[in-house]
């Protein structure tokens, strides 16, 4: 499938897709879109910004659009897990968006929040579900809904489950499938062991398609790293928060406590800051992405987990504030800019315990990282690092700051 026209969309569909500006599928729609509405089930290596919730969502609900209207649900028939609230809530934003001119029913099962909207949707008698598993799990042992009748469950970032300890709640949750013909479809950015464990247990004769990026980060995001003391970090981060420039930029921390501590000293120095990790309550961290999406905190301080996959356009830069302890953290933080073909720039701090994991990120990198200083506030690259490259000149520009 080249074109959205090639595929025999209902009208109220393809006008859906028109309202949403999308001219042509992106390759996993056009790989994965013919396979699942014709039932098949689909593994997808793909990363969010791909399109790769519209690839299950618009087959959805073609056949949603195909079956008899006056047809009474055996209880919902589409589930799509999510490891994270955030990304449940953006998987059900991008339905309601697609199903704008169509009579499809979901309800959105979060931790964090009150049960009696939730409560609500159930008995509405949903189409689909989307959840986050522990939610999902409390609401099956009180008997608010059941799965004896779905036809599809999507398990969507699973990789991410997995990281985030949920295969026990994963398998729980399969035990409350009906024993039925069952469609399933897995998303994963990455494919280790484990997940394959799963596929193989969980999928019948998938379609397999990945469209990881054969070069993991983009040419276009610009990387550079600064190479300081731990406890000259909180100086640093304000100097460069400060330069005109940074005009919408993610902060990532190692641990929720970092993340609140940077918070805390730059809200108080005036800053215009969000903070989102998974200890802050719901609206919360609702409100930080809002406020960070439309502009008015240009600043927001993130853990790897809370920012997994979030979809945020005109993100200028990326710091790490913390450097991430692997490779596919480093590209996932990384690439939160310079996406829909945006410039953006990358800038990682690196403590002197840090080196060894820096020269491990480059090494996998393929192409080393900018080694740049801020006069005053970072160190000497020592010779343990390896030369800095005459790349182009840093974006932030400006400042104090200057290239080795
Ligand atoms: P996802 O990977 O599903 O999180 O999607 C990433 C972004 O791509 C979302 O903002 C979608 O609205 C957008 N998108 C999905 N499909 C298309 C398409 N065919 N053309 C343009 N944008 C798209």
């Amino acid at each position: 499938m080249n074109a959205f026209s090639d595929y025999p969309f209902d009208e109220r569909i393809r006008r859906a897709i028109d309202d949403l500006g999308f001219t042509k599928p992106t390759p996993i729609q056009s790989q994965t879109i013919e396979p699942i509405a014709e039932g098949r089930d689909v593994i997808g290596i793909a990363q969010t910004g791909t399109g790769k919730t519209a690839a299950f969502v618009l087959p959805m609900l073609h056949r949603h659009v195909q079956r008899d209207p006056d047809a009474e649900n055996e209880g919902p028939r589409i589930l799509i897990l999510s490891p994270t609230r955030e990304l449940a809530a953006q998987v059900e934003d991008s339905i309601r968006e697609l199903a704008a001119h169509v009579d499809f029913r979901v309800a959105l099962l979060l931790g964090g929040v009150p049960y009696g909207k939730q409560l609500q949707a159930l008995k509405d008698r949903p189409d689909a579900i989307v959840a986050t598993p522990g939610r999902l799990i409390d609401h099956l042992q009180q008997k608010n809904t059941h799965l004896r009748g779905l036809e599809v469950f999507i398990l969507d970032e699973a990789d991410r489950m997995l990281d985030m300890g949920f295969m026990p709640a994963i398998h729980q949750i399969i035990s409350f499938l009906g024993k039925g013909k069952r469609q399933t479809l897995m998303f994963s950015a990455t494919f280790p062991d484990p997940i394959a464990r799963l596929a193989a247990r969980l999928l019948n004769d998938p379609v397999r398609v990945d469209v990881s990026p054969p070069v993991r980060t983009p040419e276009k995001i610009r990387q550079g790293a600064f190479y300081i003391e731990k406890v000259r970090k909180p100086k640093l981060i304000r100097e460069l928060l400060s330069l005109p420039n940074m005009t919408s930029v993610m902060v990532f921390c190692g641990m929720k406590v970092e993340a609140d501590f940077i918070y805390d000293v730059l809200a108080s120095d005036g800053f215009k800051v969000g903070v989102l990790h998974s200890d802050r309550g719901q609206k919360e961290r609702t409100r930080a992405l809002e406020s960070f999406r439309n502009g008015e905190y240009p600043i927001l301080i993130a853990t790897d987990i809370a920012a997994r996959g979030l979809d945020i356009k005109d993100v200028s830069h990326v710091i790490n504030y913390d450097l991430p302890n692997n490779f596919e953290d480093y590209v996932h933080r990384v690439g939160r800019t310079a996406r829909a073909e945006a410039d953006g720039e990358a800038l990682s701090f690196v403590t002197p315990g840090d080196l060894l994991t820096f020269q491990k990120i480059e090494a996998e990198l393929g192409r080393p990282i900018e080694r740049f200083d801020f006069e005053g506030v970072t160190m000497p690259w020592t010779g343990s690092a390896p030369a800095a490259s005459p790349a182009a000149s840093p974006a932030a520009g400006g400042g104090r700051r200057g290239r080795r």
